[in-house]
């Protein structure tokens, strides 16, 4: 089976790992963490760097830090995944559900407008796929509203807006490191600020609360979110190797694109004028001129020895936030979209076989 994501990890992850594990430094001390924090922080831009445990506790961090919590409203798109909308849930605030743009997917800034009230305090721009958000736009809106910026950029290391890296666009930004992310430290994840108040309190936060300067006093209520120095020991390694990722997700995508040019109803991976796309997943959208329906061409992927994967349902549709409501591109979206094989593992030989079933099929 040719897998839709797998990790990337070599003899550099290898020896790091173990020169955690002698150390004896195996929980959330030891010195791979703030070099990790630095070097990630660093390659992003971003002053400070705040690791945890995975990418949807750094968004539960980020809001909490802010003071997101109940009777306050949180703009998401509908199209990502659960976490994003969660995270709002777990601070007692409300999830308000945006539509998604029909050329490159992320939340639509024409939208946001619109489910704004007075309750709104923050916004949960997700850079979908490794292709970011019109963060101009949005942070026009935020500064008119008052509202807090938080970038999901789980699905984005390293993608650009305007020449400049995802991350520093917002007030915090988030990351995951899970192991199909574009880097992985097994689970993981990090929030990024320039602000440093946000990076002290967030860095209270993740640490039960407690007073960095009086032992087992606590001011507030807060969470055990702190990564490992082995998960650190890993990133460290993997951060090195994140440019060449890129490049070579890059280069896998633009021979996908190239081998399915003359297939029949197949939408490609946007990439707006102002975008860098990382493509964290090649995703295409199968169109009716296809001939086939999405769910049918997945089945036939997986009879060929195929992975692949829907796209995300529109998350207001799923039964825990589900109020009726109709939110149009998303769910079409949701409905044609599917991603292909993305690893940086991949040859060019399983593309073109994986472009060739593809082809075949319609
Ligand atoms: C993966 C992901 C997350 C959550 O990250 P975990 O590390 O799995 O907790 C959040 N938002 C988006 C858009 C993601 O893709």
């Amino acid at each position: 089976m040719i897998p839709v994501a797998e990790p990337s990890l070599g003899k550099e992850e290898r020896l790091n790992l173990l020169k955690a594990f002698d150390s004896g430094w195996i929980s959330s001390k030891g010195s791979f963490l703030g070099e990790f924090e630095k070097s990630f922080s660093g390659y992003m831009g971003v002053d400070f760097g705040v690791a945890t445990v995975n990418g949807t506790s750094a968004l539960h961090l980020a809001l909490t830090a802010l003071g997101v919590g109940k009777g306050d409203e949180v703009l998401v798109p509908s199209l990502t995944f659960v976490s994003t909308a969660n995270v709002v849930a777990y601070t007692g605030a409300k999830p308000v559900f945006v539509d998604s743009h029909p050329g490159y997917w992320c939340i639509d800034p024409e939208k946001i407008e619109g489910k704004i009230t007075e309750n709104t305090k923050a916004i949960i721009p997700v850079h979908l796929y490794g292709h970011p958000c019109d963060m101009d736009a949005i942070n026009d809106i935020a500064h008119d509203h008052n509202l807090y910026v938080i970038e999901d950029a789980a699905e984005a290391h390293g993608a650009e807006y305007k020449n400049r890296k995802l991350g520093s666009f917002g007030d915090v930004s988030c990351f995951s490191f899970y192991g199909n992310k574009i880097i992985t430290t097994g689970e993981g994840g990090m929030c990024l600020t320039n602000n440093e108040e946000l990076d002290e309190r967030m860095r209270i936060l993740r640490d039960h609360g407690t007073n960095p300067s009086k032992h087992y006093w606590c001011d507030v209520t807060g969470f055990n979110y702190r990564m490992t120095n082995l998960q650190a020991a890993i990133g460290c390694a993997q951060i090195e190797k994140l440019d060449e990722f890129i490049e070579k997700k890059r280069e896998n995508t633009a021979l996908y694109n190239k081998l399915l040019e003359d297939a029949q109803g197949i939408t490609p991976p946007p990439e707006e004028k102002w975008a860098k796309n990382v493509y964290w997943m090649y995703s295409i959208l199968i169109e009716k001129e296809y001939g086939k329906t999405r769910d049918q061409l997945i089945n036939h992927l997986k009879e060929n020895g195929i992975e692949s994967r829907p796209f995300f349902p529109p998350t207001h549709k799923l039964p825990m936030y589900d109020k009726g409501e109709t939110i149009k591109i998303a769910e079409e979206l949701s409905k044609k979209g599917i991603n292909l094989p993305s690893s940086v593992n991949l040859t060019s030989k399983e593309i073109k076989y994986v472009a060739e079933t593809i082809k075949a099929a319609c």
